[in-house]
């Protein structure tokens, strides 16, 4: 049996943190913990609710804390490739150039490396997902954004700190038409088919004289007008809401055909709320839509599949990132 290892592992989002100790071989959590991020309360409140709900977790876990030897850490934006340092934070102002990693290892006396969510996400779903075993793997999720990275050949794609942004390639043509993204550009799969996106869609199609009456009364059901509703009555055959989501999902399906395409994927799994939340609608449009979308040599060589890791998988990805701290 292999010598369990446990790290300490940080997912440090722009809406919810949350910490665990992870037995690395396996996976098993250890006194988890969440909290909603302060992000209004700026970058020292934040900082200081991670460290210490981190240091509940240590304290919670039940493992001796001398087998804790290093740590991982999953940050809601561009990391440099050193693991060390933020080069921004996507929600919270103030973390430019934060030497995160450091302060952490400070705190807590054991090295630590930090990796972008959406790639730590991608790290943890091949592990532990796939069982580190596709050469050419993807993961993407769908939830308030879209995000994700790639694992090739046993490595996250880094770039210059920015590779594996999938949320921002364009499905749209940039153009007066094209929908404004939160990035900054216009016609990312994102300002289509993320949480936010269809949130947007669904506040439009209330107002609109076009809604029919089953997304109504989804909306009047769910006291809520977003992505929710909108998957709910598209699900029970509206029309209106249906052509939407359609839209939405088949953007989406060309996403991942970009993706195929540059990377000859051998797997692609998708998870994130949104995602796994309307798998039942998403699933047959991506059957369908995909291999219209590829070149014939390329159709039915990616195994496609949804995530099964209920959203832990950036902890753990963070856990399997600690092996590279020092
Ligand atoms: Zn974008």
């Amino acid at each position: 049996m292999t010598k369990p290892e446990y790290a300490l592992a940080l997912d440090f989002g722009g809406t919810k943190l949350a910490t665990a100790v992870v037995s690395v071989p396996d996976g098993r959590l250890f006194g988890y913990q969440k909290a909603r991020t302060p992000a209004d309360a700026g970058a020292q409140a934040s900082l200081e609710l991670i460290l210490n709900t981190a240091g509940k977790s240590l304290k919670e876990s039940g493992i001796p804390q001398e087998k804790i030897t290093r740590g991982g850490i999953s940050f809601g934006g561009p990391v440099n490739p050193d693991g060390k340092h933020v080069i921004r934070s996507m929600h919270i102002k103030g973390w430019e150039n934060y030497p995160l990693a450091e302060v952490a290892a400070d705190r807590f006396g054991f090295p630590f490396r930090m990796g972008n969510d959406g790639n730590v996400a991608a790290l943890g779903e091949w592990f532990y997902g796939s069982q580190g075993k596709p050469h050419y793997f993807m993961y993407i999720q769908i939830s308030t954004g879209i995000g994700g990275g790639f694992i090739l050949n046993g490595e996250i794609l880094q770039g210059q700190g920015m590779a594996g942004e999938v949320g921002h390639q364009k499905v749209q043509y940039v153009g007066e038409a094209a929908f404004p993204c939160a990035c900054g550009s216009k016609g990312c799969i994102e300002a289509v088919a993320s949480g936010w996106a269809l949130a947007r869609d669904a506040k439009a199609l209330i107002e609109s004289p076009e809604a029919c009456s089953v997304f109504r009364e989804q909306v009047s059901k769910m006291g809520e007008i977003s992505a929710k509703p909108l998957i709910e009555a598209a699900r029970r055959g509206d029309s209106s809401a249906s052509e939407i989501v359609d839209y939405a999902f088949r953007c989406f399906a060309l996403s991942l055909s970009n993706a195929i395409v540059l990377f000859d994927l051998e797997e692609i799994v998708i998870g994130g709320g949104v995602a796994v939340n309307s798998w039942d609608l998403l699933e047959p449009i991506l059957t369908h839509s995909i291999p219209e979308f590829l070149p014939t040599e390329m159709r039915g060589k990616t195994k496609i599949r949804m995530s099964h890791l209920k959203g832990t998988e950036t902890l753990l990805g963070a856990a399997k990132l600690s092996e590279l701290a020092g």
